[in-house]
């Protein structure tokens, strides 16, 4: 289907973008912009901003952005002609289909689409309609798999001639060079081309949406020679991380019931659904990526990961915990008796015997405890205390701190451990995982009691200076000549308190004044090891800085809103200064007895304070 370019500008500009998001994340207002938590990576902070001005979205801790078309795309996973349809049905605007004029890049994909469907359906037709289809169709009789489920996940057979696929597609016109991009054939190297899938039963890969974007073929009979599955490969319309098989069949259910079962084959899917159990997806044998769970997430929460009992499923479905927990979901694992799977179990077992495992699931803690059991590591205490560890590793990876001390609590428990042992260890963790997140709600935690008490109240901790002192110089590794130039003109290298700040900043000025001001390069120049990581730390912690200019960032590009924050951070920094200075003269002043020395300092507490009025109203400097 094709949209004349006119009619897309039509849409684009009569629809609002703050709408359309606010119908997938919650939005409220920050100045003359939208923000909310981005759903395009994960965050608790939220840097996803929307500006209804300028119709269009940024995200500053993913750079992710663009217009209403492009959020939908990457939001729904949809072409970006499905996603110029729904803003139009939402508008209520009547598309009018024209043959001439459209855009490159939907010519491109549709027409990628096409082929694909053409391909589905001649392996479709191969299957159920062609006489050495039999071989097929009486595999999957065997299977137990049902004529009308074969139909509904679109099951097709590729034929083992090389020039099948091949013959068929050049007869109905089709760019041979866009058939190779999808990977459906293959280019031999005297130039000519054979089919990619041959003696395979095919399992065409959908979009959430329902379009053909990629195929699996698996083999008849395992053959050592042969992979057992061959996938297509990746293209524009196929990302592999972020899509997961069987989810356009079962997202309705998954939403309904508000929950999954995650397991790792096609054929295991496809029996499991044939069964009854709907609310389910695959991962294709690998571990889940942060992309398929992300996409996931915006289903459901709740997942019962369901793996193969060998060592490979094992490890996949104990990474892919990893990836879950990180995401919040609420992890449960069934494992399945030895030698049976998904698809071998609901066959022998059915329905009901397969929902009863699913509800005695473990909870993912209790299953990596089963499986260190199995392994034999509480015997020997060294390899109790390692896989003591990883429990409380994992445990770790909860974002939720009351499920995480729930969680902590059942360790102790089940290995007799005193908590504060675990908590110790819980901390560890916590600290290098989460480093960042933690600076973050701190630095939260100061700015805010700043706009609730004033500043003289929060200079009472004498942490505050130096916190201010670190934004400085991690001000000075940001690159930008002017936001150096402006550090320099109010502060010098002499201000700061500690001689390691004191060194840095005196670096970074000598090399300003030599036009050297990347922080590739001064960094390079920082002699000792300690202070370089330090450097780097700062540098991680970027993202906070980032997080604090973006309040700035209603309108100006990036590199405005960091001049603006670092006036900012710079005035503070003199204010603070100053309160220093007056308290500590007053101290002074109680003790002395000299009535002109006190006199003295009476008069420059005067003038501080004047200074101080200056600074703080932005008169009378370029602060
Ligand atoms: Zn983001």
């Amino acid at each position: 289907m094709r949209i004349p370019e006119l009619k897309i500008e039509e849409i684009r500009a009569s629809a609002n973008i703050l709408d359309v998001i606010s119908g997938y994340v919650q939005m409220r207002k920050r100045g003359k912009n939208y923000i909310g938590l981005c759903p395009f990576h994960q965050e608790k902070t939220p840097s996803f901003t929307v500006s209804e001005d300028k119709q269009i979205y940024h995200c500053f801790g993913c750079h992710s952005g663009g217009n209403v078309f492009k959020f939908l795309m990457e939001y729904r996973n949809i072409s970006f002609v499905e996603s110029v349809q729904e803003v139009a049905e939402m508008l209520g605007i009547k598309l009018s289909f024209d043959n001439e004029t459209y855009t490159q890049e939907q010519t491109e994909n549709e027409l990628l689409y096409e082929i694909n469907v053409l391909a589905a359906k001649f392996f479709s037709n191969n299957l159920f309609n062609s006489d050495d289809g039999e071989f097929a169709r009486e595999y999957l009789k065997n299977r137990k798999i049902k004529l009308a489920t074969q139909r509904a996940f679109g099951l097709g057979f590729a034929r083992p001639e090389w020039e099948n696929l091949l013959f068929y597609l050049k007869e109905n016109n089709v760019d041979i060079e866009k058939a190779l991009q999808l990977g459906l054939i293959d280019k031999r190297d005297d130039g000519g081309y054979y089919d990619k899938f041959r003696g395979r039963l095919i399992f065409p890969i959908l979009s959430p949406n329902g379009r053909v974007i990629a195929f699996g073929g698996r083999v008849f009979e395992n053959d050592a020679k042969v992979a057992k599955y061959l996938n297509s490969p990746e293209s524009i319309i196929y990302l592999k991380r972020k899509s997961l098989y069987g989810l356009f069949h079962s997202k309705d259910e998954i939403r309904r019931l508000d929950k999954v079962v995650l397991v790792e084959g096609y054929m295991d899917l496809i029996s499991l659904y044939q069964g009854g159990i709907k609310n389910v997806v695959a991962s294709s044998g690998t571990s889940l990526t942060e992309d398929q769970v992300h996409l996931l997430s915006r289903f459901t929460k709740n997942i019962t990961v369901l793996f193969d009992a060998d060592t490979a499923g094992e490890k996949a479905s104990l990474r892919s915990i990893e990836i879950l927990l990180k995401q919040d979901f609420d992890v449960r694992v069934v494992s399945l008796p030895e030698n049976e799977d998904p698809d071998s179990f609901i066959n022998k077992f059915g329905k009901d015997a397969f929902e009863e495992k699913i509800n005695h699931a473990k909870n993912f803690l209790e299953y990596q405890t089963a499986q260190y059991e199995k392994r034999g590591d509480f015997q020997d205490p060294v390899k109790q205390t390692a896989a003591i560890r990883e429990l409380v590793k994992s445990a770790a990876l909860v974002n939720d701190e009351l499920k995480r001390n729930i969680l902590l609590k059942s360790i102790s428990k089940k290995f007799n451990l005193r908590e504060k042992l675990l908590e110790a260890e819980l901390d560890n963790f916590l600290t290098s995982e989460r480093i960042k997140e933690i600076r973050a709600a701190e630095f939260k935690t100061i700015s805010n009691e700043q706009k609730k008490d004033g500043l003289a109240d929060s200079i009472k901790s004498s942490s505050l200076g130096s916190q201010f002192e670190k934004e400085i110089i991690a001000l000075l590794f940001e690159g930008n000549t002017e936001v150096i130039g402006n550090v320099f003109d109010h502060i010098l290298p002499e201000d700061l308190s500690t001689e390691q700040f004191k060194k840095l900043a005196q670096m970074v000025y000598e090399n300003y004044l030599n036009d050297v001001t990347a922080p590739s390069a001064l960094i390079e120049k920082i002699g000792d090891e300690e202070t370089k990581n330090f450097i780097f730390s700062l540098a991680l912690n970027k993202e906070i800085i980032s997080k604090r200019w973006e309040e700035y960032s209603y309108n100006a590009g990036v590199d405005a809103d960091l001049v603006q924050y670092s006036r900012d951070v710079i005035k503070k920094f003199s204010l603070i200064k100053i309160e220093q200075q007056i308290k500590e003269n007053n101290e002074a002043i109680t003790q002395l007895e000299n009535e002109n020395e006190i006199m003295d300092l009476m008069r420059l507490n005067k003038e501080l304070t004047e200074e101080k009025r200056i600074v703080q109203n932005g008169s009378g400097g370029s602060l």
